[in-house]
């Protein structure tokens, strides 16, 4: 079946112009010319992957992010800018964002970044050992079904920090580079700010951390990057 994907853009033209181009692409899409009509269309067609501009009528794309990223944590957002000041914005903690572009933007960059975000949203590896299962107590990641515990409880994960998550368990211990973590994570054609990295590690330490200002599982390497501190003994 193929992806899914929302485009809320008010700029019609625009808006026309990559739907054709993702249709050339063999992808689904929907528009949306307001983020009204955007949380709306999101709601009945559950899309893999939205494709948000910030300055809307209405609410805006950060309000929308904010509306869906709560509704449907596994959805894939990508955020559409055209102004330098709401970068900060894109990258603080609470929209959640798995990626931006800055306008004008080339048509294949953006299907550069909805496959690279496609790699993240496959549901679950084949079974392997253990039925898909990592266990580092307290965590647990079930690969399979693509959840992740702590205690038993399910933590919600955006599409990026679950695979951050899963690249710090098949590696426990391992300090990770941030350039690693980008490529493993984004993909190789990753263009923007590793600064990506730091925003979702502070986010999934907001998760997983008793006290995300002083973590125990996520260490900073400094100079280097993070890495997964698990006791091995457990
Ligand atoms: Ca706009």
């Amino acid at each position: 079946m193929s992806t899914k994907i929302l485009l809320v853009e008010d700029e019609e033209s625009i808006r026309k112009f990559v739907k054709i181009n993702l249709e050339r692409d063999h992808y689904t899409v929907f528009e949306a010319g307001t983020g009204e009509d955007g949380v709306e269309i999101a709601r009945r067609e559950e899309p893999d992957i939205v494709v948000l501009d910030i300055m809307l009528p209405g609410i805006d794309g950060f309000e929308v992010c904010q509306i869906l990223r709560k509704e449907f944590p596994n959805l894939g957002i990508i955020m559409l800018t055209a102004k330098a000041e709401d970068y900060d914005k894109i990258m603080g903690l609470q929209y959640g964002t798995d990626d931006y572009l800055t306008k004008p933007f080339n048509p294949t960059e953006l299907t550069l970044r909805i496959k690279s975000l496609e790699r993240r949203l496959e549901q679950g590896d084949p079974v392997k050992n253990n039925a898909g299962l990592i266990n580092h107590p307290p965590f647990r990641l079930d690969t399979y079904g693509r959840k992740f515990f702590k205690d038993e409880k399910e933590l919600e994960l955006t599409p990026t920090e679950y695979h951050i998550m899963k690249n710090f368990m098949e590696n426990p211990g391992k300090a990770l580079k941030r350039d690693e973590i980008l490529n493993l994570v984004w993909g190789e054609d990753f263009v923007g700010d590793s600064k990506i990295v730091d925003v979702n590690i502070r986010r999934l330490r907001s998760k997983v951390e008793e006290n995300p200002a002083k973590p125990v599982y996520i260490e900073t390497v400094w100079g280097l990057g993070y890495r997964w501190h698990i006791d091995q003994d457990e």
